[in-house]
């Protein structure tokens, strides 16, 4: 087997023989921007005009105080535009497209960030841009919806298979066999087969080299620990990338739905339940069965709702170099809340992940010590999702009132 594009044991390029032209087309481009240190400076430069670039790192006084122990500082990728971490890869990728040429974009969503994300950047760079959406998923996300018709995209809502993210992946694919020529196929985090993982990889690197900078600056020392929520491990590895050569304890938190006894969750590196196998396009721990039949997962946050996880932490997993936890959705509402109360920051419900397992341990650590949480994305995309996990009465009229002027 060829052995390019894996780690250790995970990751290649499971893919259609009809791709390999123009995978072995972004791999060559690729490997030229890596090389050419114009690339990356064209790359800053338009993250820190367009984007939020550098993101802060944050000091959680009160937090600190409230847990007690290890100082706890807040990386902002919620300050990016579109509000998440994602906009450093769509953006990156962008830049890619450009080089080589092609004029069209598509990408599939599940829960529709990585969508606007995508059509944000097509409409920038003047892109043509499809989005693949299960059906399932256009009735859930109507406002992500909403935004990328908006920006100019055009959605499609795959009636096929059970009408959610893995039959949009499979529609996705279709139309780039169909169109390579003129079309990219904007992968959202480090899965799918190589050199998607490598590379999405090294578009987020630069949360971890800002914020590997930036704790330096401001306590002259490394942290202790780095936590970050993992859906398909982009923001994970983007901020981890700062500081893997360093003695520094990298932990990854995964959803753990409604507890890892329920079978409702989706963990695939803490919980034991998920197993080896190819599938996208690459090797990975999945949620499978013993058919290969990706189960269904669940989490308050759609984000982290995935049955995959990208090959190089399922290949840190079996080295340990990264450690992995879950949080259960009523931990995370907690947090939230907390969060909120203590700080004024509205994490994701994806990021609040991150901050379960922080505030767990940071009391276990003496206050000349720092941690890191990496906070990926913004929480008010989640008002929908909050407010009814809240129960919240003056919301629920609210939002009938609304229907109410709908149908008079
Ligand atoms: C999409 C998303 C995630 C999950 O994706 P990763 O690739 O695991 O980072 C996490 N946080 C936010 C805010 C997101 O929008």
């Amino acid at each position: 087997m060829n052995k390019e594009g894996y780690f250790g044991n995970f990751g290649g390029m499971y893919i259609p023989e009809i791709l390999m032209t123009t995978i072995r087309e972004l791999i060559e481009e690729f490997n030229k921007a890596k090389a050419d240190p114009a690339f990356f400076k064209e790359y800053v430069d338009l993250m820190s005009t367009y984007s939020c670039r550098p993101t802060p790192l944050t000091f959680a006084a009160n937090l600190t105080d409230y847990c007690g122990g290890a100082k706890i500082f807040i990386k902002r990728e919620d300050l990016n535009h579109t509000g998440a971490h994602k906009a450093n890869n769509v953006m990156g990728q962008g830049l890619l497209v450009k080089r080589m040429g092609k004029t069209r974009v598509i990408a599939e969503t599940g829960a529709g960030q990585h969508g606007v994300a995508t059509a944000t950047m097509a409409a920038k760079f003047g892109f043509e841009c499809t989005i693949y959406m299960g059906e399932v998923d256009v009735h859930r996300q109507r406002p992500n919806v909403f935004w990328m018709e908006r920006l100019g995209a055009k959605v499609v809502a795959v009636t096929e298979g059970s009408r959610i993210l893995k039959d949009a992946i499979n529609e996705a694919m279709r139309d780039w066999v169909s169109n390579m020529d003129t079309t990219h196929y904007v992968l959202g985090t480090a899965c799918g087969p190589h050199p998607f993982p490598e590379m999405v990889t090294w578009f987020q690197s630069i949360v971890g080299t800002e914020a590997r900078q930036q704790i330096l600056e401001r306590t002259n020392k490394l942290p202790s620990r780095v936590y970050a929520c993992v859906g398909g491990g982009s923001n994970a590895m983007g901020i981890f990338s700062g500081f893997f050569a360093d003695p520094v304890e990298l932990v990854g938190v995964e959803a753990g739905g409604l507890g890892l006894d329920s079978g409702h969750h989706a963990s695939r590196l803490k919980s034991g339940d998920a197993s080896i196998g190819v599938a996208q396009g690459y090797k990975t721990y999945f949620l499978q069965d013993r058919d290969g039949q990706m189960k269904e997962t669940h989490s308050v946050s759609a984000g982290l709702d995935y049955v995959g996880v990208s090959p190089i932490l399922s290949h840190y997993k079996e080295t340990g170099r990264v450690r992995f936890e879950a949080a259960t959705d009523k931990e995370v509402m907690d947090a939230l809340s907390l969060t909120v109360k203590k700080e004024g920051l509205i994490p994701a419900l994806e990021s609040t992940h991150a901050f379960v397992q922080a505030f767990k341990e940071a009391p276990g650590l003496s206050p000349d010590e720092s941690i890191i949480i990496n906070q990926s994305g913004r929480g008010d995309k989640d008002i929908f999702t909050i407010a009814d996990a809240y129960k919240d009465p003056a919301w629920q009229e609210f939002i009938k009132t609304k229907a109410e002027e709908y149908n008079a």
